[in-house]
């Protein structure tokens, strides 16, 4: 489904260059659940922001379904982004003043026609699914933690995206929190989300079918759960 192939990427800053990803090759297939491990510092996050096409590589290609993004218009990596990827990071990023359910409305609300009835049943829908029914109208300051990155999800996978992409996603959260937000990411994988979650604790690989170790900028291994 998507394919890592031999990417490069340094950043430049006041002549410094660092020299993060050093020929990464990866593949993503559907329906999997990737886990990307390795220390802070190791460039997790930024092969997961190239493999989500936030951020563009020096060097290599990555190819959705026999696409390079490279080869893509900017208008075509940006409906990738909207229409089949959707992400969430460490912390929720999500509006203070917005309820629940206006948070995970929002993905709908840059269309050029009002929200329908139909996409409303999806925000309660999607609210559900990680456990919020009846929270829709709380705050962001209202609800724990935890609750608040079950909101991010909701609003995350609203649109029903293909692919999600997860930067430490239980980064900020105790572990009973973090626990809870492993099994909606699993369930969602089981009802056939593809998932990339970056972390750097190492019991949340469990959830994954294939764990990918980056270390100094290379591949380490690639383990593969067998069914
Ligand atoms: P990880 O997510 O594994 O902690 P990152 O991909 O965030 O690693 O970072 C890898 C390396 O690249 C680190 O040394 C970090 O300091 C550096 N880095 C990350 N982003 C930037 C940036 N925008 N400019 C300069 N250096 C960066
Ligand atoms: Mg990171």
């Amino acid at each position: 489904m998507l394919k890592v192939d031999n990417i490069y990427k340094s950043y430049v800053g006041s002549g410094v260059v660092t020299q993060v990803l050093n020929g990464v090759s990866l593949e993503v297939n559907r329906g999997e659940f990737v886990c990307l491990l390795g220390r802070s510092g190791s460039g997790k996050s930024t092969l997961l922001n190239i493999m989500s096409s936030l951020l563009d590589a020096d060097k290599g290609d990555i190819i959705y379904m026999d696409q390079t993004f490279r080869g893509m218009k900017r208008c075509e990596t940006d409906r990738f982004r909207r229409e089949e990827a959707a992400m969430i990071f460490q912390f929720h990023h999500l509006m203070p003043y917005m309820t629940a359910f206006e948070n995970v409305m929002l993905p709908f609300l840059s269309g050029l026609r009002p929200a329908g009835k139909e996409q409303k049943t999806s925000a309660y829908e999607a609210l559900a699914k990680v456990g919020l029914a009846g929270k829709e109208k709380r705050l962001p300051s209202q609800l724990s933690g935890g609750e608040q990155q079950r909101v991010a999800i909701a609003r995350a996978i609203v649109g029903k995206p293909a692919i999600l992409f997860a930067d430490e996603p239980t980064g900020s959260l105790d572990k009973a929190n973090g626990d809870a937000v492993m099994k909606i990411l699993s369930d969602l994988n089981k009802e056939g989300l593809t998932v990339v979650m970056v972390t750097h604790q190492r019991d949340y690989a469990e959830y994954a079918h294939k764990v990918v170790e980056l270390s100094d900028g290379n591949v380490d291994s690639i383990k593969v759960k067998s069914a």
